[in-house]
Protein backbone atom coordinates (compact mmCIF):
# COMPACT_ATOMS: atom_id res chain seq x y z
CA UNK A 1 0.00 0.00 0.00
CA UNK A 2 0.95 4.05 -0.82
CA UNK A 3 2.11 6.27 2.10
CA UNK A 4 -0.46 8.75 1.63
CA UNK A 5 1.33 11.74 1.63
CA UNK A 6 -0.07 16.19 1.91
CA UNK A 7 0.01 18.08 -1.08
CA UNK A 8 3.65 19.48 0.91
CA UNK A 9 5.26 16.53 1.45
CA UNK A 10 4.39 15.75 -2.08
CA UNK A 11 6.43 19.45 -3.05
CA UNK A 12 9.21 18.11 -0.44
CA UNK A 13 9.34 14.32 -2.38
CA UNK A 14 9.57 16.62 -6.01
CA UNK A 15 12.23 19.31 -4.53
CA UNK A 16 14.94 16.41 -3.47
CA UNK A 17 14.98 14.71 -6.82
CA UNK A 18 16.97 16.21 -10.06
CA UNK A 19 16.04 13.99 -12.34
CA UNK A 20 12.38 13.63 -12.70
CA UNK A 21 10.06 11.41 -15.11
CA UNK A 22 6.53 12.40 -15.52
CA UNK A 23 4.09 9.24 -17.14
CA UNK A 24 0.57 10.31 -18.41
CA UNK A 25 -1.95 6.93 -18.34
CA UNK A 26 -2.38 5.27 -21.38
CA UNK A 27 -5.85 6.35 -23.71
CA UNK A 28 -4.59 9.70 -22.57
CA UNK A 29 -6.96 12.80 -21.86
CA UNK A 30 -7.08 15.93 -21.48
CA UNK A 31 -6.28 15.73 -17.62
CA UNK A 32 -3.26 13.60 -18.07
CA UNK A 33 -1.62 15.30 -20.55
CA UNK A 34 -2.35 19.18 -19.11
CA UNK A 35 -1.79 17.75 -15.74
CA UNK A 36 1.88 16.48 -16.50
CA UNK A 37 2.80 19.47 -19.11
CA UNK A 38 2.19 22.08 -16.67
CA UNK A 39 4.06 20.25 -13.99
CA UNK A 40 6.58 19.79 -16.44
CA UNK A 41 7.03 23.45 -16.89
CA UNK A 42 7.22 24.34 -13.22
CA UNK A 43 9.87 22.05 -12.14
CA UNK A 44 11.73 22.60 -15.13
CA UNK A 45 11.78 26.30 -13.68
CA UNK A 46 12.85 24.78 -10.46
CA UNK A 47 16.07 23.88 -12.36
CA UNK A 48 15.43 20.06 -12.48
CA UNK A 49 16.06 17.81 -15.24
CA UNK A 50 12.18 16.51 -16.55
CA UNK A 51 11.17 13.80 -19.24
CA UNK A 52 7.46 13.43 -19.97
CA UNK A 53 6.42 10.01 -21.34
CA UNK A 54 3.41 7.94 -22.27
CA UNK A 55 2.87 4.36 -23.84
CA UNK A 56 0.22 5.49 -25.87
CA UNK A 57 -0.70 7.55 -29.08
CA UNK A 58 -1.36 10.85 -28.34
CA UNK A 59 -4.97 11.95 -30.43
CA UNK A 60 -4.51 14.84 -32.46
CA UNK A 61 -7.10 16.98 -30.63
CA UNK A 62 -4.65 17.58 -28.16
CA UNK A 63 -2.09 18.70 -30.70
CA UNK A 64 -2.31 22.65 -29.76
CA UNK A 65 -1.27 21.72 -26.38
CA UNK A 66 1.62 23.73 -25.38
CA UNK A 67 5.00 21.11 -25.05
CA UNK A 68 3.07 18.14 -26.32
CA UNK A 69 5.76 17.62 -28.99
CA UNK A 70 8.11 16.83 -25.95
CA UNK A 71 6.07 13.41 -25.48
CA UNK A 72 8.43 10.55 -25.09
CA UNK A 73 6.89 6.99 -26.28
CA UNK A 74 9.39 4.74 -24.14
CA UNK A 75 10.27 1.81 -26.15
CA UNK A 76 10.44 -1.82 -24.60
CA UNK A 77 14.00 -3.12 -23.30
CA UNK A 78 15.27 0.64 -23.18
CA UNK A 79 15.41 1.65 -19.19
CA UNK A 80 14.97 5.39 -18.46
CA UNK A 81 17.38 6.19 -15.54
CA UNK A 82 15.68 8.54 -13.02
CA UNK A 83 15.63 9.79 -9.33
CA UNK A 84 11.74 10.18 -9.32
CA UNK A 85 9.06 8.51 -11.60
CA UNK A 86 5.72 10.65 -10.89
CA UNK A 87 2.77 9.11 -12.22
CA UNK A 88 -0.25 11.76 -13.13
CA UNK A 89 -4.14 10.83 -12.82
CA UNK A 90 -3.60 7.25 -12.99
CA UNK A 91 -5.30 5.29 -10.31
CA UNK A 92 -3.53 1.60 -10.94
CA UNK A 93 0.26 0.56 -12.41
CA UNK A 94 -1.34 -1.06 -15.27
CA UNK A 95 -2.08 2.40 -16.55
CA UNK A 96 1.38 3.57 -17.47
CA UNK A 97 1.86 0.71 -19.85
CA UNK A 98 5.12 -0.10 -20.80
CA UNK A 99 6.76 2.56 -18.42
CA UNK A 100 6.55 0.05 -15.57
CA UNK A 101 8.65 -2.01 -16.89
CA UNK A 102 11.35 0.85 -18.35
CA UNK A 103 11.80 3.09 -15.29
CA UNK A 104 13.01 1.70 -12.21
CA UNK A 105 12.82 4.84 -9.96
CA UNK A 106 10.39 5.38 -6.48
CA UNK A 107 7.04 6.19 -7.41
CA UNK A 108 5.16 9.61 -6.42
CA UNK A 109 1.63 9.04 -7.68
CA UNK A 110 -0.46 12.56 -8.21
CA UNK A 111 -4.12 11.58 -8.70
CA UNK A 112 -7.91 12.34 -7.83
CA UNK A 113 -9.76 8.30 -8.64
CA UNK A 114 -11.80 7.11 -5.63
CA UNK A 115 -10.68 3.53 -7.42
CA UNK A 116 -6.57 4.55 -6.52
CA UNK A 117 -5.46 1.01 -6.10
CA UNK A 118 -2.25 2.39 -3.74
CA UNK A 119 0.12 1.26 -6.21
CA UNK A 120 3.08 4.15 -6.21
CA UNK A 121 4.98 4.22 -3.18
CA UNK A 122 3.98 7.89 -2.62
CA UNK A 123 0.11 9.10 -3.11
CA UNK A 124 -1.23 12.26 -2.93
CA UNK A 125 -4.41 12.08 -3.67
CA UNK A 126 -7.59 13.88 -3.58
CA UNK A 127 -10.94 12.29 -4.45
CA UNK A 128 -13.14 15.58 -3.87
CA UNK A 129 -10.50 17.54 -6.90
CA UNK A 130 -12.59 17.72 -10.24
CA UNK A 131 -9.40 17.28 -12.09
CA UNK A 132 -6.00 16.19 -11.32
CA UNK A 133 -5.04 19.51 -12.93
CA UNK A 134 -7.28 21.31 -10.19
CA UNK A 135 -4.65 19.59 -7.87
CA UNK A 136 -1.47 20.11 -9.95
CA UNK A 137 -2.65 24.12 -10.14
CA UNK A 138 -2.34 24.48 -6.60
CA UNK A 139 0.49 22.31 -6.40
CA UNK A 140 2.49 24.82 -8.60
CA UNK A 141 1.23 27.99 -7.01
CA UNK A 142 2.82 26.37 -3.59
CA UNK A 143 6.00 25.61 -5.59
CA UNK A 144 5.98 29.67 -6.40
CA UNK A 145 7.20 28.85 -9.98
CA UNK A 146 5.66 31.51 -12.61
CA UNK A 147 2.53 30.33 -14.03
CA UNK A 148 2.81 30.94 -17.83
CA UNK A 149 0.15 31.46 -19.99
CA UNK A 150 1.43 27.86 -21.63
CA UNK A 151 0.89 26.38 -18.14
CA UNK A 152 -2.42 28.08 -18.09
CA UNK A 153 -4.18 26.63 -21.39
CA UNK A 154 -2.97 22.88 -20.41
CA UNK A 155 -4.26 23.00 -16.50
CA UNK A 156 -7.77 24.52 -18.46
CA UNK A 157 -7.68 21.76 -20.50
CA UNK A 158 -7.22 19.92 -17.73
CA UNK A 159 -10.38 21.04 -16.00
CA UNK A 160 -12.25 21.15 -18.22
CA UNK A 161 -11.97 17.55 -19.68
CA UNK A 162 -13.07 15.80 -16.60
CA UNK A 163 -15.96 18.00 -15.49
CA UNK A 164 -17.48 18.11 -19.17
CA UNK A 165 -17.26 21.89 -19.26
CA UNK A 166 -18.57 22.47 -15.63
CA UNK A 167 -21.38 19.87 -16.59
CA UNK A 168 -21.16 17.19 -14.78
CA UNK A 169 -21.45 16.43 -10.46
CA UNK A 170 -17.87 16.59 -9.93
CA UNK A 171 -17.70 20.09 -10.53
CA UNK A 172 -17.26 22.37 -7.93
CA UNK A 173 -16.89 26.15 -6.65
CA UNK A 174 -13.32 25.18 -6.35
CA UNK A 175 -12.69 23.97 -10.06
CA UNK A 176 -14.59 27.11 -11.30
CA UNK A 177 -12.42 29.08 -9.30
CA UNK A 178 -9.59 27.43 -10.22
CA UNK A 179 -10.77 27.85 -14.04
CA UNK A 180 -11.58 31.48 -13.38
CA UNK A 181 -7.96 32.29 -11.73
CA UNK A 182 -6.45 30.55 -15.15
CA UNK A 183 -8.36 33.02 -17.22
CA UNK A 184 -6.84 35.64 -15.70
CA UNK A 185 -3.49 34.30 -16.20
CA UNK A 186 -4.82 34.65 -20.32
CA UNK A 187 -6.88 31.43 -21.26
CA UNK A 188 -9.29 32.30 -23.95
CA UNK A 189 -11.91 29.97 -23.41
CA UNK A 190 -13.57 29.86 -26.83
CA UNK A 191 -9.97 29.12 -27.93
CA UNK A 192 -9.71 26.09 -26.38
CA UNK A 193 -12.86 25.22 -27.05
CA UNK A 194 -12.37 25.36 -31.08
CA UNK A 195 -9.18 23.24 -30.66
CA UNK A 196 -11.11 20.58 -28.71
CA UNK A 197 -14.40 20.79 -30.29
CA UNK A 198 -13.15 20.35 -33.81
CA UNK A 199 -12.91 17.11 -35.43
CA UNK A 200 -11.72 15.80 -38.60
CA UNK A 201 -14.28 14.27 -41.24
CA UNK A 202 -13.58 11.18 -40.61
CA UNK A 203 -14.54 11.09 -36.69
CA UNK A 204 -18.22 12.79 -37.44
CA UNK A 205 -18.17 9.83 -40.46
CA UNK A 206 -17.47 7.38 -37.72
CA UNK A 207 -19.98 8.82 -35.27
CA UNK A 208 -22.76 8.30 -37.76
CA UNK A 209 -21.80 4.69 -38.18
CA UNK A 210 -21.74 4.27 -34.02
CA UNK A 211 -25.15 6.37 -33.56
CA UNK A 212 -26.75 3.39 -35.87
CA UNK A 213 -25.61 1.04 -32.83
CA UNK A 214 -27.44 2.54 -29.83
CA UNK A 215 -29.62 0.34 -28.30
CA UNK A 216 -31.35 0.05 -25.11
CA UNK A 217 -31.63 -2.47 -22.59
CA UNK A 218 -33.39 -2.88 -19.26
CA UNK A 219 -36.33 -1.35 -20.24
CA UNK A 220 -34.01 1.94 -21.42
CA UNK A 221 -32.39 2.79 -18.28
CA UNK A 222 -28.93 1.43 -20.13
CA UNK A 223 -27.85 2.68 -23.06
CA UNK A 224 -24.88 1.18 -25.57
CA UNK A 225 -22.97 2.21 -28.37
CA UNK A 226 -20.32 0.20 -30.08
CA UNK A 227 -17.28 0.66 -32.24
CA UNK A 228 -16.57 -2.93 -33.44
CA UNK A 229 -12.84 -4.05 -34.87
CA UNK A 230 -13.23 -2.93 -38.67
CA UNK A 231 -14.01 0.86 -38.01
CA UNK A 232 -12.24 1.03 -34.97
CA UNK A 233 -9.33 3.31 -35.41
CA UNK A 234 -6.66 4.33 -32.96
CA UNK A 235 -6.21 7.79 -34.35
CA UNK A 236 -9.64 8.92 -34.21
CA UNK A 237 -10.88 10.48 -30.49
CA UNK A 238 -14.04 9.41 -29.44
CA UNK A 239 -14.45 10.17 -26.09
CA UNK A 240 -16.95 12.66 -26.62
CA UNK A 241 -19.56 9.62 -28.19
CA UNK A 242 -20.59 8.54 -25.16
CA UNK A 243 -22.59 11.47 -24.30
CA UNK A 244 -25.26 10.56 -27.03
CA UNK A 245 -26.41 7.22 -25.29
CA UNK A 246 -26.26 9.14 -21.59
CA UNK A 247 -28.00 12.31 -22.81
CA UNK A 248 -31.08 9.81 -23.89
CA UNK A 249 -34.61 10.47 -21.98
CA UNK A 250 -34.62 7.34 -19.33
CA UNK A 251 -30.92 6.30 -19.81
CA UNK A 252 -29.59 5.90 -16.32
CA UNK A 253 -25.93 3.96 -17.30
CA UNK A 254 -24.55 4.95 -20.75
CA UNK A 255 -21.85 2.14 -22.37
CA UNK A 256 -19.37 2.54 -25.04
CA UNK A 257 -17.55 -0.52 -26.19
CA UNK A 258 -14.62 -0.45 -28.48
CA UNK A 259 -13.41 -3.70 -30.43
CA UNK A 260 -9.50 -2.89 -29.86
CA UNK A 261 -8.87 -6.27 -30.86
CA UNK A 262 -10.49 -9.67 -31.06
CA UNK A 263 -10.88 -10.88 -27.77
CA UNK A 264 -10.08 -7.10 -25.98
CA UNK A 265 -12.67 -4.48 -25.71
CA UNK A 266 -12.32 -1.08 -24.08
CA UNK A 267 -15.45 0.03 -22.12
CA UNK A 268 -16.35 3.38 -21.17
CA UNK A 269 -19.51 4.08 -18.33
CA UNK A 270 -21.35 7.03 -17.52
CA UNK A 271 -23.91 6.66 -14.54
CA UNK A 272 -26.73 8.81 -12.76
CA UNK A 273 -26.76 6.97 -9.41
CA UNK A 274 -24.93 3.34 -9.19
CA UNK A 275 -21.03 3.37 -8.76
CA UNK A 276 -19.72 2.64 -11.89
CA UNK A 277 -16.11 2.52 -10.38
CA UNK A 278 -17.01 -0.37 -8.61
CA UNK A 279 -18.45 -2.26 -11.70
CA UNK A 280 -15.03 -0.93 -13.63
CA UNK A 281 -13.05 -2.28 -10.53
CA UNK A 282 -14.77 -5.51 -10.78
CA UNK A 283 -13.27 -5.85 -14.53
CA UNK A 284 -9.62 -4.69 -13.26
CA UNK A 285 -10.75 -1.28 -14.29
CA UNK A 286 -11.52 1.67 -12.81
CA UNK A 287 -12.52 5.16 -12.41
CA UNK A 288 -14.88 7.57 -10.69
CA UNK A 289 -18.34 6.73 -9.22
CA UNK A 290 -20.18 8.14 -12.06
CA UNK A 291 -17.37 7.72 -15.19
CA UNK A 292 -15.09 5.02 -15.01
CA UNK A 293 -13.46 2.36 -17.55
CA UNK A 294 -12.37 -1.16 -18.05
CA UNK A 295 -10.88 -3.60 -20.86
CA UNK A 296 -12.44 -6.92 -20.80
CA UNK A 297 -10.16 -10.01 -22.58
CA UNK A 298 -13.13 -10.75 -24.53
CA UNK A 299 -14.77 -10.27 -27.87
CA UNK A 300 -17.54 -7.36 -27.99
CA UNK A 301 -20.36 -9.65 -28.10
CA UNK A 302 -19.12 -11.22 -24.60
CA UNK A 303 -18.12 -8.15 -23.41
CA UNK A 304 -21.46 -6.76 -24.14
CA UNK A 305 -23.25 -9.62 -22.68
CA UNK A 306 -21.20 -10.05 -19.02
CA UNK A 307 -20.96 -6.27 -18.43
CA UNK A 308 -24.75 -5.91 -19.12
CA UNK A 309 -25.34 -8.48 -16.68
CA UNK A 310 -23.26 -6.98 -13.98
CA UNK A 311 -25.11 -3.38 -14.21
CA UNK A 312 -28.32 -4.58 -14.37
CA UNK A 313 -27.73 -7.21 -11.37
CA UNK A 314 -25.73 -3.62 -9.63
CA UNK A 315 -28.67 -1.81 -10.46
CA UNK A 316 -30.94 -4.59 -8.97
CA UNK A 317 -29.30 -4.79 -5.54
CA UNK A 318 -28.98 -0.54 -4.96
CA UNK A 319 -32.44 0.18 -6.00
P1 LIG B 1 -13.08 6.99 -19.97
O1 LIG B 1 -14.37 6.26 -20.03
O2 LIG B 1 -11.96 6.29 -20.70
O3 LIG B 1 -13.22 8.44 -20.30
O4 LIG B 1 -12.65 6.93 -18.43
C1 LIG B 1 -13.46 7.39 -17.39
C2 LIG B 1 -12.64 7.43 -16.12
O5 LIG B 1 -12.27 6.11 -15.73
C3 LIG B 1 -11.35 8.21 -16.27
O6 LIG B 1 -11.09 8.91 -15.07
C4 LIG B 1 -10.31 7.15 -16.52
O7 LIG B 1 -9.04 7.55 -16.08
C5 LIG B 1 -10.85 5.96 -15.74
N1 LIG B 1 -10.53 4.71 -16.43
C6 LIG B 1 -10.86 4.36 -17.68
N2 LIG B 1 -10.39 3.15 -18.01
C7 LIG B 1 -9.74 2.69 -16.93
C8 LIG B 1 -9.00 1.50 -16.64
N3 LIG B 1 -8.86 0.50 -17.52
N4 LIG B 1 -8.43 1.39 -15.41
C9 LIG B 1 -8.55 2.38 -14.51
N5 LIG B 1 -9.23 3.53 -14.73
C10 LIG B 1 -9.82 3.69 -15.90
MN1 LIG C 1 -7.61 10.81 -17.05
MN1 LIG D 1 -8.66 12.94 -14.27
Amino acid sequence: MSKKVTLHEALNILKNAKNVILVSHVSPDGDTLGSTLALAEGLKQTGKKVTIMVDDVISSTYSFMPGIGEYIHPQKGQHYDTDLLVVVDSSSLDRIGIVEECVKAPILNIDHHVSNTGFADYLWLDDTATATGQMMFTLLKEMQVDITLAMAICLYVAIITDCGNFKYSNTTAASMRAAAELLELGVEPNLVSDFIEMKPRKNIELLCKVLNTLTFFDDGRIGIIEINQEDYNKDIDTDSFISYPRYVEGVEVAVMFKAVEPEKTRVSMRTRWIDVSKIALSFNGGGHIKAAGCTIEANLTEAKKQLVTKIIEEMRANK
